[in-house]
């Protein structure tokens, strides 16, 4: 069996194989989405030298009184051609009048009729006070990067650099399948020995949740025909991800594994030592020259959605070259119990205490409990050849 390191190196070198596609979406659609080409400055910005503050332009000197020769708001420039006498009361973000170097503070000074005067105690300097043109950003220059992920911050360079229409990679395209006999529809009371169907739920969110497309195909009985019939259904769609949960461990009615192979999806991995998750299946399936990535994950809710936080979820971040904050070491606050040479990803909940980040992790951890799994905000993950982490000590927490 292999190893979680081996494993997400294998998907992650299926996955870029991927061809991403662009498209143009108008800048109010932008947000999340990946940029796909370097946004380039159009003019400088800021685009004139301007003021700081509210205050008084005037050319720098020795003096400390001047001359109100006028005034200049944001968006009404008039023109001024300072000597050293003159002041002009400038408002903040308003273009500087010529020859103006400096900006007084209007905090700093008093004012008589036309006469500024510099209150006692206060010194300038030249040059204080002023934005000069270019300083944030010359034109030409590379004002975002390509794989830039927008959000409020950078929407406001793609506003200044007049990107109505942002160039930005397509959203991948997913489907995802649930298989189980025991398996109901969720407006359905389950009766004796029947779920509802919550994986569906859960995987379909968490594909959401990272701005990517998704189409549900339901769930199937256990039955291979049928669910031969679906995959192969889903084999043929404009996919690039085919999802499947159920089915793929080792008992009688696991017929995933076998149908993929069937249907010519070439096997990269089946199995991890990981817990929980273990079973997951990993498999590509090219024709025409595309590609799917299909992941077989078992049908547990808790495996199948750690399943997903771990591999999944890391290998889109890899293919867009996003570089999620997601990962922080804590201190433990229980002890866990990890016998065995598996990698673990316990449920957990980070939290900040004085200052210090801190995990606890009071779960049964068992891998029915989706309740607790609903509790938790991270995964604690112990490497394989950690054994019972003790209270007081570090972990890695990964944030889901
Ligand atoms: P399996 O991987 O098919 O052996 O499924 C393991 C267990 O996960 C089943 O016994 C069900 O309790 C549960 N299960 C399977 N599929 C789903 C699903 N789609 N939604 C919720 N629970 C499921
Ligand atoms: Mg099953």
């Amino acid at each position: 069996m292999i190893n979680y390191n081996e494993a997400i190196e294998i998907i992650k070198s299926e996955i870029s194989k991927i061809k991403l596609n662009l498209e143009e979406v108008d800048i109010f659609e932008s947000y999340n989405r990946i940029l796909a080409e370097d946004v380039i400055a159009d003019v400088d910005l800021p685009p004139f030298d301007n003021s700081a503050v509210d205050g008084y332009a005037i050319k720098f000197s020795n003096r400390n009184q001047w001359n109100i020769i006028g005034e200049i708001s944001a968006g009404n420039y008039s023109s001024f051609n300072l000597t050293e006498n003159d002041a002009v009361l400038i408002a903040t973000g308003s273009k500087l009048p010529e020859n103006a170097d400096t900006v007084i503070p209007i905090e700093d000074v008093n004012v008589n009729g036309n006469n500024l005067q510099l209150k006692q105690n206060i010194t300038i300097k030249k040059g204080i006070n002023i934005r000069t043109q270019g300083n944030d950003l010359r034109i030409n220059e590379i004002a975002l990067k390509q794989f830039t992920k927008i959000d409020s911050k950078s929407i406001a360079v793609l506003a200044s650099c007049g990107k109505e229409k942002v160039k930005v990679y397509s959203k991948l395209k997913s489907a995802l399948l649930s298989t189980g006999n025991e398996l109901i529809p969720i407006n359905e009371k389950p009766a004796e020995d029947k779920f509802r169907v919550s994986n569906i739920y859960s995987l379909y969110t968490a594909m959401k949740e990272m701005n990517h497309t998704v189409i549900n195909l339901g769930f199937t009985k256990d039955d291979k025909a049928l669910i031969r019939n679906k995959v192969g259904a889903a084999l043929e769609m404009n996919i690039d991800i085919l999802i499947t949960t159920g089915g793929v461990s080792v008992g009688k009615y696991d017929f995933l594994k076998e149908i993929f192979a069937e249907l010519g999806v070439q096997e990269k991995f089946w199995k991890v030592n990981i817990k929980p998750g273990k079973p997951i299946y990993f498999g590509v399936y090219e024709s025409d020259n595309r590609i799917i990535l299909v992941f077989g994950l078992p049908g547990n809710p808790v495996s199948s959605l750690v399943n997903f936080y771990v591999f999944i979820k890391p290998a889109i971040d890899y293919l867009y070259r996003q570089n999620s904050l997601n990962k922080f070491t804590a201190i433990l606050q229980n002890d866990l119990k990890k016998k065995d040479e598996k990698r673990h990803f316990s449920r957990g909940v980070l939290y900040i205490e004085n200052d210090e980040l801190k995990v606890t992790s009071e779960f049964s951890q068992s891998s029915g409990n989706l309740v607790e799994m609903s509790r938790a905000n991270c995964l604690i993950e112990i490497e394989e050849s950690r054994l019972n982490p003790k209270k007081g000590e570090k972990v890695k927490c990964i944030l889901i």
